[in-house]
């Protein structure tokens, strides 16, 4: 029997005290909040996407960084397993459209809950309001772990430790990449770190005008130069400073990288993409045809949500006042373009506040995948958002946070 100090009461260090618990060993959390799982609550708006119900390489697929490391911790523990798990703890689950799983009661309360009476069951020791600072080391193995309680320095000994400390989204949740220091203290690289999943800012003026309009069944397609990132049929949505929703966030994933980089990102949006070109122009002239009194700027109510018709008759440079019956080709062909792509610059992203997930972390280089254990450092482990692995929204973060915390909790010998 080991004993195991696990820095870090979120979805992975809760996950990682369970496993290793049930190996035998001694266990104990210090989470620096007054409660765990404080980010697992807000998750899926508040109802927790716990996991997504699919096949090892499909979760593999949705892996944006380092994918090749998360091999052996999704196959050892899949999501099949999770849903498992928290079943036979009590937890019933539903799964929703694209194998979403979440509690039958659409309360992450519940997740939480679970897990904390799974803790209990098994005497993991829960030290709340406890900030770990230090890693303690001798001889290149961990021996223990300092860390504040009551503006009281303490330390707590350990044969091995557990980082699972997350990323930097979400601070107010206790995500304040503390974990990458003691990897750093330890000789890990860290690989830097940016906002993803997150909403984008948008140079365009025009753009903020929009605000508050939501687009359904829409294409965006991000492009660097004529490259293009990512491109997917959705939802999305304007706000003051840009955009955001579902296929927003899925496509940050793909271009925070080059924008980082410094490199120019468009989004270009096909706001009728079930219609061709030709299929498009043919619809706009029998609107025209039929609306053929009226001018321009009053023509396009039976195409566009209101919103937007001011902005896309601005954009098409066709004076509002023309009568339809006198917008030559050339300009309506122009208004097509404009419809199958609304192009507008990303100026940068949206910061961690407004992030699910951190790019970036500590190095996987350095890290066995077969067990989560440091290279660098006996006995020390990593788990969950820490580390350099990231995954598109549909579950997936959390199973990587449940797959490298229940790896890391069972590999301690
Ligand atoms: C708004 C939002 C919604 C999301 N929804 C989903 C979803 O529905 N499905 C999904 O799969 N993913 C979702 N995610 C992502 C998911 O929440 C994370 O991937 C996951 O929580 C990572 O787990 P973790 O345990 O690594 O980190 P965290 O859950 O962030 O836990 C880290 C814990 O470590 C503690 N800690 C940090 N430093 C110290 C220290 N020095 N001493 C002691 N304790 C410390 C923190 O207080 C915190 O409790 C969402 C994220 C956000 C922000």
């Amino acid at each position: 029997m080991k004993n195991v100090v696990i820095i870090g009461g979120g979805a992975a260090g809760m996950l990682a005290a369970v496993a290793a618990a049930k190996c035998g060993h001694q266990v104990h959390i210090l989470e620096k909040n007054e409660k765990l799982g404080k980010k697992l609550f807000i998750t899926g708006k508040g109802r927790c996407n716990v996991t997504n119900d699919c096949d090892v390489e499909t979760l593999l697929a949705h892996v944006i960084s380092n994918p090749k490391f998360m091999y052996s911790a999704f196959y050892g523990f899949t999501s099949q397993d999770m849903m498992k798990l928290l079943e036979e703890a009590g937890l019933a689950l539903k799964t929703e459209r694209g194998n979403r799983v979440f509690p039958v009661s659409d309360h992450s309360s519940d997740v939480i809950g679970t897990l904390t009476r799974l803790l209990n069951r098994l005497d993991v020791k829960i030290h709340r309001m406890c900030r770990a600072t230090e890693l303690l080391t001798e001889s290149g193995h961990v021996c223990g772990v300092a860390y504040e309680q009551d503006d009281r320095d303490k330390s707590i000994s350990a044969d091995a430790v557990i980082v699972a400390t997350g990323g930097l989204s979400y601070k107010t949740t206790g995500s304040t990449g503390d974990g990458y220091v003691f990897a750093r203290e330890a000789g890990h690289k860290v690989t830097a770190t940016m906002p993803s999943l997150v909403p984008l800012n948008i140079r365009e003026d025009w753009c903020h005008k929009l605000q508050g309009l939501s687009l359904k069944n829409v294409r965006a397609t991000f492009r660097s130069g004529k490259k293009v990132l990512y491109e997917e049929l959705g939802e999305m949505l304007f706000t003051h400073y840009g955009v955001s929703g579902p296929l927003v966030l899925s496509g940050s994933a793909h271009i925070v990288s080059a924008l980082a980089k410094g490199r120019e990102i468009t989004l270009s949006v096909d706001l009728k993409p079930a219609l061709s070109f030709e299929q498009l122009d043919a619809r706009i002239l029998r609107d025209f045809d039929e609306n053929k009194n009226k001018q321009f700027r009053n023509s396009l109510s039976g195409l566009l949500p209101s919103k937007l018709i001011p902005v896309i008759v601005e954009q098409s440079g066709i004076d509002p006042y023309l009568q339809v019956n006198e917008v030559s080709r050339e300009q309506r062909q122009r208004l097509c373009g404009l419809l199958k792509g609304l192009t507008m610059t990303v100026d940068s992203a949206r910061d961690y506040n407004e992030a699910v997930i951190t790019r970036g972390g500590v190095s996987v280089k350095e890290v066995n995948p077969s067990t989560m254990e440091s290279r660098l450092l006996g006995g020390l482990y990593f788990a969950g958002e820490v580390l350099d692995v990231d995954a598109l929204t549909g579950g997936f973060n959390l199973q990587i946070a449940w797959s490298t915390a229940w790896l890391a909790g069972t590999s301690i010998e």
